[in-house]
């Protein structure tokens, strides 16, 4: 689904510079005009529910046509181990980053017990153990998980259904996978519909984030920010371009500018499901095989989330500074471990990072409600890791597309 003229077009009709440009008007017009960003902010939502609309049928379909592309059982495996080994390690290097950072600049000391005598609204403390998040990733019901827009259940159902297709001949067979691939083909011209929107919908998003939050509230905590911020930051500039170049052989400034519609997009919306859409546009885009793509970034939108790894464990520990706690060596590492675990539970919504991190909090028995101090700029850091999510399992991308034979 390429766009040949792209290269023939001026600059400003690119979309790349579109969305650049909608990332900075939409924080200064919310910065000078929040009434007006509060009333214009639906069209930010619209955009969202665009998005959302064609999720369920682009994994389900994009799954199902990637899997027979790739042709057997065997080169799914294949591409799912390969998938894994990159998911664990980029996860684990990106909450290496965080752990150091956090030891140097130590946040929670210069943070304050305020708003931590309650465990804010909507927090359980009642987390799943291992055996229910492996049994909720298989649906009793797959209407009912579609119905919900249960992200990882329906791709379990879509490999194992394109999995059989593979493995059965005949006309009927061939048949379901026409009108398989007639759908994929539907929802991804509508795909490159929405995304032309992205810019409107980037800017109305932005704008309206600013004016509710403001920067005042960043200064008061600016050594955990500039902590998460700046362990985000080293991932998504030196770590993953460095894998992407060495692994990948892709140039990653030239990979980068490629995806900035799907990373402007995770910025603005804080949810990695909703920007799969276009994230995956921008892949094929970047002529990464379709098999690969359809595989690697579903999956990655719910389990591979390196910015929401590396945010538990700053938070953790910041959390633990701030009471004062001084976790050893043995703690840290427990910390590595269920931090890599709560950023799989995590789905790829916003906030979710954040109800997660009860789990690490619980595993290095630290008090619950520190949550309350840091939520205050939750909002941001979550717009700012979900980027991170998403960059990362475009580099993914790039990688296994390389390993599976594909351009580079
Ligand atoms: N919002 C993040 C995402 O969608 C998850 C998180 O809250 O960390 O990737």
């Amino acid at each position: 689904m390429g766009d040949n003229s792209a290269n023939t077009r001026p600059w400003y009709l690119k979309l790349h510079w579109q969305v650049l440009f909608a990332l900075v008007a939409g924080v200064v017009f919310g910065w000078l005009a929040p009434a007006a960003a509060e009333s214009i902010g639906f069209l930010g939502d619209l955009f969202l529910s665009l998005l959302k609309m064609i999720i369920i049928p682009l994994i389900f379909t994009s799954l199902v046509s990637g899997i027979a592309s790739l042709g057997n059982a065997r080169s799914v495996g294949r591409v799912g181990i390969r998938t894994v080994i990159y998911y664990t390690v980029s996860t684990t290097l990106a909450i290496t980053v965080g752990l150091t950072l956090v030891n140097i600049i130590h946040p929670g000391a210069h943070l304050n017990l305020a708003g931590t005598e309650h465990l804010p609204e909507g927090f359980s403390t009642a987390t799943q153990t291992l055996p229910e998040f492996l049994l909720r990733m298989v649906p009793d019901n797959i209407v009912a998980a579609m119905a919900a827009g249960e992200v990882l259940p329906v791709i379990v159902f879509a490999i194992l259904f394109g999995l059989f297709l593979t493995r059965l001949n005949g006309p009927n067979v061939d048949a379901v996978q026409r009108v398989v691939d007639g759908i994929l083909e539907i929802i991804q011209a509508l795909t490159l519909a929405i995304v032309k929107l992205a810019p409107v919908g980037i800017f109305a998003l932005l704008a309206r984030e600013v004016a509710r939050s403001g920067p005042g509230i960043i200064w008061d905590m600016r050594y955990y920010f500039v902590t998460v911020g700046a362990g985000l930051l080293i991932h998504a500039t030196v770590t993953l371009p460095t894998i992407l170049w060495v692994l990948g052989r892709r140039q990653p400034l030239v990979y980068a500018r490629k995806m900035a519609p799907a990373i402007a997009t995770a910025f603005s919306t804080a949810s990695s499901s909703a920007t799969l859409p276009l994230s995956m546009e921008c892949s094929e885009e970047a002529g990464n095989r379709r098999g690969v793509t359809s595989f690697v970034l579903p999956l990655g939108a719910t389990v591979n989330m390196d910015g929401t790894a590396l945010y538990e464990a700053v938070a953790a520990l910041t959390i633990a500074q701030m009471y004062g706690v001084d976790l050893g060596l043995g703690q840290q590492a427990l910390v590595l471990v269920t931090a890599l675990l709560a950023s799989v539970g995590a789905a790829g919504i916003p906030m979710a990072g954040l109800v997660m991190l009860v789990v690490v909090l619980q595993a290095v028995g630290l008090p619950l409600e520190g949550i309350g101090t840091i939520i205050a700029i939750d909002r941001v850091l979550d717009m700012m890791r979900t980027a991170t999510n998403v960059w990362s399992d475009l580099v993914g991308t790039a990688i296994i597309n390389r390993f599976e034979g594909g351009s580079s």
